[in-house]
C-alpha cells in the first residue's frame, strides 16, 4: 500500500512533471512541444507524445502495415518481417537507445511507430510505379504521404481531420523526405539538424534493416550462410558467437549471429554518439539543431562494414531475381489499377468516387492505393481484371 505522502505525490505531478527526471537537458519536453495544429485539451494522465502514440497504433495505416511489404510480398511464406513488425523492431531498438540516452522515449517510440505508415503495396517497387504514375499530378513519395494520411486521411476524429499529431512527430516524417522542396513540407523544415529524438529513430530503422533483410534472405533460401562468408560484418559477428558459445545448431546459430549483430551496433552508436554529444557539447535542443551533421550513428568502423553489408544486400538480395519478379509483379498491378481508376473513378469505394469527381482524380486514385495492403491490391486487381470463370 502506498503511503499518504506518497498518493500527496502522485496528486501533485502532472504527466509532463513525471517525463522529468528522467530526460537528458538535450532531451524534447512535452511541455516544450509547439503543439498541435488544431486546439486540443491536454489529457488527464498521457503526456502530448504518448497521446501521439496511442493515435497511431489506433490508426487505420497502422494497422494495414501488417499486410504491406518490407523487402519481400507478404505472401513468401509466414515468418519473414512485414512493415508491421520491421516497425515494431525500430521502436524497439529506437526505445532502448533513447532511454539510455536520456531522450524523450514517448516521442520516439511516436516517432518510430509512425516512420512507415506511408509505404503503399509491394514496398519500394509499388512507391516507384505510384510515383510514375503520379509524374504529372505532383508525384509520390512515402514520407509525404505518410504525412498526408496523419493530417488528412484519417478520418476517426470528429474535431479534426487526421490525428492532429504534435508538431515534433510531424517535423520528423518531414525531415525523412527525399523531397524537401515540396511546399507541404516547408512548414516544417528548419534549417540545421532534426531533434535527437528523430536521429534516433533513422540510426535504428537503417540498423534494423540491415540486419533483418540478411535473416530473413537466408530463411527464406535468397542467399545461403556460405555466400554471407564473404561479408566481413556477417563473419565477425559469426566469430564472436563462436567464441562465446562454441558450435551451436543451425536453429539457434542464425538468430543469434543476428542478435550480436543488432547488439554490437546498438552498442557501437550508443558509444559514439555519446562521445559526439561531450565533445561538441551539447546542452540543449538549439544545440542539436545548430549543427551541421547528425550527433546520433555509428562510429567509422561499423559504418565502413554497414557499407560493405549493404552493397551485398542490394546484389544478392534486393536484385535477386525471385525479388525481382515479385517486385514487378507489384509494379504491374499498381500500374493497372491506378490506369482502370482513373480512367472509371465511379469504380472505386464512395467516398473516393465522390472525391475524385470534386476535382483531384489523380491524387485521389493514388491516395486510395498507397492505402491498399499488398493482399488488397491483389484481390482488387482479380476483381476488376480477372475474367469470370462461371456465370
Ligand atoms: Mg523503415
Amino acid at each position: 500500500m502506498p503511503t499518504s505522502e506518497e498518493l500527496f505525490w502522485l496528486d501533485r505531478l502532472d504527466e509532463a512533471d513525471r517525463e522529468e527526471p528522467s530526460l537528458a537537458p538535450y532531451a524534447m519536453r512535452s511541455r516544450k512541444s509547439r503543439g498541435r495544429l488544431h486546439p486540443d485539451n491536454p489529457h488527464p494522465f498521457r503526456t502530448l507524445y504518448q497521446r501521439d502514440r496511442d493515435r497511431i497504433v489506433h490508426s487505420t495505416a497502422f494497422r494495414r502495415l501488417m499486410y504491406k511489404t518490407q523487402v519481400l510480398v507478404a505472401q513468401t511464406n509466414d515468418h519473414h518481417r512485414t512493415r508491421l513488425t520491421h516497425t515494431i523492431e525500430v521502436a524497439m531498438i529506437s526505445r532502448t537507445i533513447a532511454r539510455r540516452l536520456g531522450l524523450n522515449e514517448d516521442l520516439t517510440e511516436a516517432i518510430a511507430l509512425s516512420h512507415d505508415l506511408g509505404h503503399p503495396p509491394f514496398g519500394h517497387a509499388g512507391e516507384r510505379a505510384l510515383d510514375a504514375c503520379m509524374k504529372e499530378h505532383g508525384g509520390f513519395e512515402h514520407n509525404l504521404h505518410g504525412l498526408r494520411i496523419v493530417q488528412l486521411l484519417e478520418y476517426r476524429y470528429p474535431d479534426f481531420p487526421g490525428l492532429n499529431l504534435s508538431w515534433e512527430v510531424l517535423q520528423a516524417m518531414a525531415y525523412h523526405s527525399k523531397r524537401p522542396d515540396t511546399p507541404e513540407l516547408q512548414p516544417f523544415l528548419q534549417p540545421g539538424q532534426p531533434l535527437l529524438e528523430a536521429q534516433v529513430v533513422d540510426a535504428a530503422d537503417s540498423l534494423a534493416y540491415d540486419t533483418h533483410d540478411v535473416d530473413d534472405a537466408l530463411s527464406i533460401g535468397l542467399i545461403t550462410p556460405q555466400d554471407l562468408a564473404e561479408v566481413p560484418f556477417w563473419r565477425r559477428a559469426l566469430e564472436r558467437v563462436r567464441q562465446r558459445h562454441g558450435v551451436l545448431g543451425p536453429l539457434q546459430l542464425q538468430p543469434t549471429v543476428v542478435r550480436a549483430l543488432i547488439d554490437w551496433q546498438v552498442g557501437d552508436l550508443l558509444d559514439h554518439t555519446i562521445a559526439r554529444l561531450r565533445a561538441n557539447r551539447i546542452h540543449n535542443v538549439d544545440d542539436v539543431r545548430h549543427l551541421h551533421s547528425p550527433l546520433v550513428g555509428p562510429g567509422p568502423e561499423v559504418t565502413a562494414l554497414k557499407t560493405e553489408l549493404e552493397a551485398f544486400l542490394r546484389r544478392e538480395v534486393y536484385e535477386h531475381h525471385r525479388v525481382q519478379r515479385m517486385t514487378a509483379k507489384g509494379c504491374r498491378i499498381v500500374t493497372a489499377l491506378f490506369n482502370e481508376f482513373s480512367r472509371a473513378p465511379h469504380l472505386m469505394p464512395d467516398r473516393y468516387a465522390r472525391r475524385a469527381q470534386e476535382g483531384s482524380l489523380h491524387r485521389t486514385v493514388c491516395d486510395y492505393l498507397a492505402g491498399m495492403t499488398d493482399r488488397y491490391a491483389q484481390e482488387e486487381y482479380l476483381r476488376l481484371f480477372q475474367p469470370f470463370t462461371s456465370v
